[in-house]
Formats: C-alpha cells, structure tokens, sequence
C-alpha cells in the first residue's frame, strides 16, 4: 500500500495515542502467510467462523512485526514488544482504514466490477487494457470479499495510478451495501446475473439481481447490460466499458482467457515441480510464491528458478527470497546480476537462456522443491520440461480452485454456524486427498474424512493438522490412530469396548468419537434400541468422549422416495434427543451428504458432510447444484491418426467394422488406467476438438481407438483427448456404462498422474 505513518492509520482508527507514531507502514496483511516486510507490515488479526487471526499474533510478533490491530491483547503478548491498536473489530477497522484511503484517491478512476460469471475475466481485461495508456492497478487474484476488497483499496497508490479496477463479489444479503461504500465507484460495471443460482443464500434470483445492482447506487458511469452470456460476452463488455471511460484504446479484438496456470507434478531426483507458465512480474511472483510455502515440507529446499525480461526491483526481490526462505535462486536475465552477491549461497545467474540450457541439466536438482516460472517456451518452462519425471500422456487435471468455488458454493447455502465435513475418502474421490486437504484446510472446512486409518497417516505426514475423521477404521494399529490424532467412527460395542481398553492402557482421556447410528441404510451403526447400553457405556468411561453423533442417508438422490429420507431424518431426530438424554448436550450432529445438503437443509444440525458435489458433480440437476464447477478432468492426447476406408475392422475380435470412411486416432489410456472397457465399441465418447467422438472397437489395457472423423480433417497427431471434465460430464460416462459417477471418477488408476492447479 501506499506508504503511511502508524500514527496516521492509528488517527484514522480513532486509537491514538501509539507507541512509534513516526514508524512507516507500507503494508497491511490479513494473513500471517503473506509476510514479507514485518517491520513495515501492520497485521489486522481477523475473526472468521473458522479461525481467530490472534492465534499468529505471537508468532507475528517472532518474525518482527511490530504494528497490530486487534480487538484484545493476545494472550501472553507483552503490550511493549509491539504497538496494539485495540478496536472493537479489527475487520471493521480494516474496512475504515480503506475507505480513507479511497478518499484519497481523488485523481484515480475506480471501477467496480460485479456481477454473477466473468467477474475476474472482465477485471484482467479492463486491467491489462487501461494498463496500456496509464498505470492501472487491480484487485489481486479474487480478492473481492469484505476482506479482499479492502486489500485492493489499499493497494491504489493516488500519485500514480489513473485506473483502479476492483471486484466486488457477495454470498449473502447485505454484504453489497458495505463493498459499495468503502469502493465508491466513479464507474460500476456489473456482468449478467443469471438464472439458476438463487439459492447461494438468497431468496430469489430477483432479489440477488437486486443485491448486486446495490453497487451501481449514485454511480456516474453505470454498465450492466443485459445481454446474455456467451464466448463473446466478456470482450463485448470489456470493449462496451474502455469506449464509455477511456475512447480510443484498443481493446483486443478477443480477450482470451488470462491463465495463470499454477501446476505441480512430481519430477526427477525427489523433486517436487510447481510450474508457472505466465508472464513474470513481481505481482504475480507473491503468490506463486505463498502457493509453493504451502507446499514445503522437510525433506525438500526450495529453489526459485525465474526468467523474465520484466523489469524487477532487485531490493523486492532479495526481500522475496529471504522471507519466503528461498534455499537457492536461478534467474535468468541480465537483470539478476544486479546485487547477486545477496542471493542464497549456491545460486546461479544466467544472462540467456541459451547459456543456462547449456548449462542445466535435470541432474543439478535433488530434492528440491522448485518454482520454475517464466513465460511459455521460455527457459524456466523449458528447465520444468527437462525435470518432469516421466512424460506423461494420459494425466488427471485437478482444479484447485472449482474445488474452492464448490466448496463456497456449500458454505454459502447452509446457516453460517454449520460445518462442513469435506469427505477425501477414496484418495478425494480419486483426485488424489493431500492437495484437497491442503486447500480445504486454508478454506476452513470444520472436518476431514477419510475412509482408513492409512490415509489419515498419510495427511498428518503431510502436515494436515485440522480434525480428522476415519470412517472405517478397522484399528489394527492404535499407536498409529492416537499419535496421528485420528478420529474414529465407532458403529459397534466391540468397536467401543476395544478402543476404550487400548485409551486406558495409554492413559488417554476424552479421545473424541463419532458415533454412527444406522436409520435406514442397513449398513454399519447402532440402532435405536441400543441406545441405553450406549449411553451407560459411555458415561461409565472418561478415556473416550462422543464428539459427534451421527447418521448417513439412503435415498437422498431419489425424490420418489423422500418419505424414506424423511423418516431417517426423523429417526435421527429422536435419537439425538434420547441421546443427550444420555450423555448430555456437548456433541455435534450430522446426517447429510451432499443430495442431502441440496435438498434436505433444514436438518443441516451442527455439520454436514459433502462428497461428490465438492467434486462438482451435479448428481441431480436441481438450481442448488446447477453452479458447480468441474473439479476432474481425465485427458490424454491422440498418438497416431489413421484413414481407413469403408468395412475395416478395428481393434482385438473385429468389434467394430467401420460403416464409413473414417479417421481414426489411437489415444494412450486404457482399462488398465480406469477407461472401463463396457465403453467400447461406440458406447463411449470422448471429446476433441470440442466434438463428441465415438470410441471405436474394444478398448485395450492401455490404449483405446476413437473415430474422430467429426472433429474435422484438421485432427492432429497431439491434439488433447478429454475422456471426462469439463465438456464430457462424468455422469455421462458413468450413465453410458449404467453406473454412477463416483464409480468413475474413484477408478481412474494410480498409475495416472495427478496434476493439480490453480486459475
Ligand atoms: C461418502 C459419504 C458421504 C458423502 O456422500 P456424497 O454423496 O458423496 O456427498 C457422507 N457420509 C458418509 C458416511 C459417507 O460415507
């Protein structure tokens, strides 16, 4: 932010006097994993339904920071170590602090974008338009909430920047009101609002498009046209947007996409490879950089390898490398050599590109965690190609951040008091659950499961630390359960009696428990008439304690059969009050997945537990689901292209004999990879070239033929083949086979490699 005086931000917080009027801020931070200048930083320690920011104050205070805005002294802090701005709520104080500086901002034309779809799609484009004439800023990534918002204000320096485009995104009634105040438009920009997404806690779509017209309210410059969305929408909105503010700048004809694709896959010699392949400035270097220390574990250093022509400021740079613990630094450039003797012993600088593909070979990195990014083709992009263990054809892509979006998606739809209990049984349903849990545990879902105590282990090795749930815990190992701080489900007095035993032996007390109750399922889980024997069992022990009660749905999917559902709910009901007859009141209670959550909500209770939706399935195709976003894609790419006349069989017994002319592509995936063979012989599609294309003859343990004769002559050899995403929805792969999509998607072979990103 624009550099301030503490006793300024402390005068307009109304808490003067302080301590270091004179000490200069020049950032302000929400989140202790943003730290990278803490004698300049003041830390506004927020209060969220999930986390309290006072729990990082001490550690805050460790790495030098010296300015906060709290709404308590934090426990243990010493009021001299630092200067403590007490208000009554640092969020309200962050907001304030903002709008001031807005105020400021008399010569910056700021623009809000709000709106439903392409929110952050219009921003970048405005952005890198207006960027074109005069300094322009933007809200980082999506920061558009009550927090980021005000962030992005933050961030407009009133000397230089003539534009300032800010988003401005709402899950709830109200929120809009606040956004609009602190950002004071001088232009509103608002992308359609559409239909089929009135349940993200609000009543009606009428009343949403009224919540998000709050933000062009006494607005100069109002653009909300009502076209409606498609290809085209966003670069006729952004064209329809530069032409009222700024004539006379060239918009690109099409604004693609703006892609900063974060990848990680495994590499060579131990390492670990996150791959940006976008342009590098240092906007877009922080986040890469907060993305990788979320990622590091002991047994890797970190390396930044970084090719750029970009003009960098060597002094941000050093204080990038020291304070994200940067072990070694490749750049690549001219530019680097300035102030080389600050960076880590064992870096290297290179002054082209051609010098350090000379000189690189995937044998200098071991066990390293690196960053290699640069533009695309670019060094950085081609050292990440050299380290890339094995080149693979046939990948399972996963979107970290449609996993975010679904999981807000929830968060929105259900009582602000409800957890969420993300299932990652299954290896997260076959997206792999390390990733997944690292994202749900910054997005703060209350619980994982899990769905054996292997998996468990597996996340606490890799420094998971939020509450675990293990649904089928056949415990052949308590040592392992109770050092890892797994919580078992227990559905069974032998199930209680063997783990109260083994808790006593250890001296363990109050060990929390879920117990399961079946209500209909006829699965695993006491009954209703256990329920005395139960509640003496375990009143008479204090080694283990009920920390949630609960049950799971049968037919939650099937409207034909809700007088079941309803009568497991009422079950469950009766068996919770009879419990806390039992046992007293201190347990949480949950009964929903995910159809459950989307059609059942008033018996959401204290948690609900979501599965497949997370995934952006949409197993039922009701509003509430409507607006998931593919998580999984399965692709693969075309290895060999063939024409082949008329009458010619194809593939293991002849299955298929071409009843036209046909080009026909051989794609490395196979049933061995999780391609289930009852797709051959044209009872599956796969998708190129945006066609839907018939997988043609048996399809073999590693490979399968697909006639592409749809997809046009201008089929190549590389083109992608997508078997399940974003354009082949998996229920319909699953539904051509007569299965279900968690079938499908938990089927896809470990011997698939898993790459994961981030928009
Ligand atoms: C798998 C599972 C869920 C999640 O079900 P979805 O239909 O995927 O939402 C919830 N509860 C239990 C006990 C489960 O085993």
């Amino acid at each position: 932010m624009t550099p301030k005086t503490l006793g300024e931000i402390a005068a307009t917080l109304g808490c003067v006097p302080v301590k270091h009027p004179d000490r200069v801020i020049d950032s302000a931070l929400t989140d202790s994993r943003s730290l990278t200048s803490p004698e300049s930083s003041i830390f506004f320690a927020l209060t969220t339904d999930t986390d309290d920011g006072h729990r990082f104050v001490m550690q805050m205070i460790e790495a030098g920071v010296r300015a906060f805005v709290v709404n308590r002294l934090p426990e243990g802090a010493d009021p001299d170590s630092a200067d403590f701005l007490i208000v009554r709520d640092p969020l309200e104080s962050l907001m304030k602090l903002a709008s001031a500086h807005r105020a400021l901002c008399t010569s910056t034309t700021v623009i809000a974008v709000g709106g439903s779809r392409g929110k952050t799609l219009v921003k970048e484009g405005l952005h890198r338009a207006l960027s074109t004439v005069a300094p322009s800023t933007r809200s980082p990534r999506s920061w558009n909430s009550r927090v980021g918002v005000p962030l992005s204000l933050l961030r407009i320096d009133p000397a230089t920047h003539r534009y300032a485009v800010i988003e401005a995104g709402i899950s709830r009634r109200g929120e809009m009101q606040t956004l609009a105040d602190m950002i004071r438009p001088d232009v509103a920009v608002i992308t359609n609002v559409l239909p089929g997404e009135h349940d993200e806690g609000f009543a009606s779509l009428e009343e949403k498009r009224a919540e998000k017209m709050v933000l062009t309210k006494g607005v100069p410059k109002v653009i909300a046209p009502d076209y409606c969305t498609s290809e085209s929408f966003n670069g006729r909105l952004c064209a329809e947007v530069l032409a009222a503010i700024a004539p006379g700048i060239d918009t690109p004809p099409v604004m693609p996409p703006i892609r900063t694709r974060l990848d990680v896959t495994e590499a060579v010699n131990g390492c670990l490879l996150i791959s940006d392949r976008f342009t590098c400035d240092l906007q877009s270097l922080e986040p890469a950089l907060d993305f990788m220390a979320r990622r590091r574990t002991a047994q890797r250093t970190a390396t930044l390898l970084l090719d750029t022509s970009a003009d960098f400021s060597a002094d941000i740079l050093h204080r990038l490398i020291d304070s994200y613990k940067i072990d070694r630094f490749i750049g690549i450039g001219k530019i680097f050599r300035e102030g080389a003797e600050h960076y880590p012993a064992g870096s290297l600088i290179f002054d082209s590109a051609e010098e350090c593909l000379n000189s690189l070979s995937a044998a200098d990195f071991s066990s390293e965690l690196i960053l290699a990014k640069g533009e695309p083709g670019g060094a950085a992009d081609m050292i990440a190609e050299r380290l890339r263990s094995r080149h693979h054809e046939t990948v399972l892509e996963v979107n970290l951040d449609a996993i975010i979006h679904n999981f807000n998606h929830f968060k929105a739809m259900i009582h602000s008091g409800t957890g969420i209990v993300a299932m990652v049984k299954a290896s997260g349903y076959g997206a792999g659950s390390y990733e997944l849990a690292k994202t749900l545990q910054a997005h703060g879902a209350a619980y994982l499961a899990v769905a054996v105590v292997d998996e468990g282990e597996e996340l606490r090795r890799a420094g998971i630390t939020m509450p675990i749930m293990v649904l089928n815990p056949k415990v052949t190992n308590y040592n392992s359960l109770f050092a890892n701080r797994l919580e078992p489900e227990i559905f069974s007095f032998d199930m209680l009696g063997e783990i109260i035993r083994e808790a006593e032996k250890r001296g363990i007390k109050d060990y929390p428990v879920h117990i399961k109750f079946d209500t209909g399922m006829h699965r695993l889980g006491f009954l209703r008439e256990d329920i005395p024997a139960l509640g003496e069992m375990l009143r008479r022990t204090d080694t283990v304690k009920a920390r949630s009660i609960f049950s799971h749905l049968a037919t939650a999917d099937c409207p034909d059969l809700d007088d079941y559902t309803l009568g497991q709910l009422q079950l469950f009901d009766d068996i919770c009050t009879e419990m806390t007859a039992e046992i007293g009141p201190g347990f949480l209670r949950h009964i929903l997945n995910s159809a459950g959550i989307a059609r059942f909500p008033q018996w959401q209770y204290d948690m609900v537990r979501l599965g497949i939706s997370l995934y952006g399935v949409d197993i039922l195709g009701i509003p509430a689901t409507s607006e998931l976003r593919t998580v999984s894609t399965l692709r693969s790419i075309i290895i060999s292209l063939k024409k082949w006349p008329k009458d010619t069989p194809i593939g293991y017994g002849l299955r298929t004999v071409l009843d036209h002319d046909a080009l026909i592509a051989t794609v490395p995936i196979g049933y061995a990879d999780g391609l289930n063979r009852r797709l051959s012989n044209g009872t599956g599609h796969v998708m190129v070239r945006g066609t839907r294309c018939p997988i043609a003859g048996n399809v073999c343990m590693d490979a399968c033929m697909v006639d592409v004769t749809a997809a046009g002559a201008d089929t190549a050899v590389g083109d992608p083949v997508e078997i399940f995403g974003e354009q082949m929805p998996v229920s319909e792969v699953a539904d051509a086979i007569g299965t279900i999509p968690y079938e499908v998607l938990t089927s896809v072979s470990p011997r698939v490699k898993r790459v994961y990103y981030r928009e």
